[in-house]
């Protein structure tokens, strides 16, 4: 194996922190928190206590201002043990960096604090019923009325949507304009009008609470706008490529731990009274499948250095998402493959792993849009 350089000691030494505590306090739970749609909440709390909630955020909000390599230790983790319910990606990775990047000193001072401990869960909802990948054709609409806005609409495929305490929310506030017509508004779950549907059944992710939200007549305060009015299509663009990298990461990671399975898994099983891995098409299918997630390791490693030093850019991130996801759901079908019957098995990690991967081809920009970013700078001017 190819030694990685990304992460030096204190890295490591908080990855044992975080692998031991999601074994005590997720491993013996998950199958449960599978079948109740949703992880205990008691778990953003114990983690917040931890530190392992928005590491990045600055000391000034009561975070612990590390590097973006501490998020990705968190990330690699979960998706190694395959704890697909913790939605703590979506919220350190993807939205409370909105809120210190773009939030206002009075915003930050109320709300950073409180995701960091976990006593605020957030959640952002970009995805409507009518639109998904066509983000500037949100049909939610913000209409400033007087010190309010007043939101309406629905969104749906909301990570964390039952959890969630703070949400932000994707909207127009000009209905008239498409991408200048955007903004952002950090709205507080518990506004009348604010309405959680169902938690939604999927089939996989199933610890991970997704749901449909709906906003009738929300008087939103007009000093919860994130950011500029206008402006939020431009800072989705701009956080989308951490978002993307998270993702990538989280394949890879689960990808290997997929892989360790079914080597396992082959030595010990046996056909035709030999064990399978003795077969010269299971050590040709491992072989290929660990040259591939080889050079995958390096690739993503090297976007995460880039990401670092604030160099990792739109099409590189979308190479990374495309690549990790499409090759993570190649190497799980595969490995089920190897795994026969009891592939299919929900008890055995891959299966789970293999239905819990599906997705990662459709969130956070489909693969066909990944390729529509790529494609489209190839032939710039
Ligand atoms: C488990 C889960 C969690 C999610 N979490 C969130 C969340 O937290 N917040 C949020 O806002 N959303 C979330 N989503 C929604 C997700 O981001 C969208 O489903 C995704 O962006 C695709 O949008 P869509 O479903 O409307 O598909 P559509 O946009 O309708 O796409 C359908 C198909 O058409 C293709 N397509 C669309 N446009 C083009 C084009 N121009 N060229 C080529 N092909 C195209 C797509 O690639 C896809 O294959 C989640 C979804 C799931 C399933």
């Amino acid at each position: 194996m190819i030694p990685r350089t990304v992460f030096n000691t204190e890295h490591e030494q908080f990855r044992d922190t975080v692998r031991k505590f999601l074994e005590n306090e997720a491993v013996p739970h998950h199958a449960q928190w599978e079948k109740e749609g949703q992880v205990d909440r008691v778990l953003w709390n114990k983690a917040g206590e931890m530190g392992f909630l928005c590491p990045q955020v600055p000391e000034a909000y009561g975070g612990l201002e590390l590097d973006f390599g501490y998020n990705a230790i968190i990330d690699e983790e979960i998706s190694r043990l395959g704890l697909t319910g913790i939605g703590w990606g979506l919220h350190s990775d993807i939205a409370v960096p909105y809120i210190a990047n773009y939030g206002s000193e009075e915003q930050k001072q109320k709300y950073l604090p409180k995701c960091i401990s976990g006593e605020i869960v957030t959640a952002i909802a970009m995805t409507e019923p009518g639109t998904g990948s066509d983000l500037q054709n949100v049909r939610t609409t913000a209409i400033r009325d007087g010190d309010h806005y007043v939101l309406n609409g629905s969104k749906t495929f909301i990570t964390n949507g039952q959890h969630a305490d703070l949400v932000i929310v994707v909207a127009k506030t000009n209905p008239d304009e498409g991408a200048s017509g955007v903004s952002l508004l950090l709205v507080d779950t518990s506004l009348p009008g604010f309405k959680k549907g169902t938690n939604l059944e999927k089939i996989g992710m199933k610890a991970q609470d997704t749901s449909e939200l709906f906003f009738d007549d929300v008087r939103v305060p007009a000093e919860d706008l994130l950011g500029g009015e206008g402006q939020g299509f431009i800072y989705l663009m701009q956080e989308l490529p951490q978002e993307r990298l998270g993702v990538a990461i989280g394949a890879i990671a689960n990808a290997e731990a997929g892989l360790q399975w079914t080597i396992d898994y082959v030595r010990e099983r046996k056909a035709f009274g030999r064990p399978i891995a003795s077969f010269q098409n299971t050590q040709f299918k491992l072989a290929e499948l660990s040259s591939e997630l080889t050079a995958l390791r390096v690739f993503v490693d090297r976007c995460l250095e880039l990401h670092y030093e604030k160099k990792l850019d739109v099409p590189t991130a979308a190479k990374a998402k495309l690549l990790a996801t499409d090759f993570q759901c190649k190497l799980l079908d595969e490995c089920v493959q190897l795994h026969g019957g009891y592939g299919y098995m929900w008890e055995y990690p891959i299966a789970r792993a293999w239905a819990d991967a599906r997705v990662q081809r459709i969130y956070a920009g489909t693969n066909e849009i990944m390729k529509l970013i790529i494609g489209r700078d190839l032939v710039k001017n």
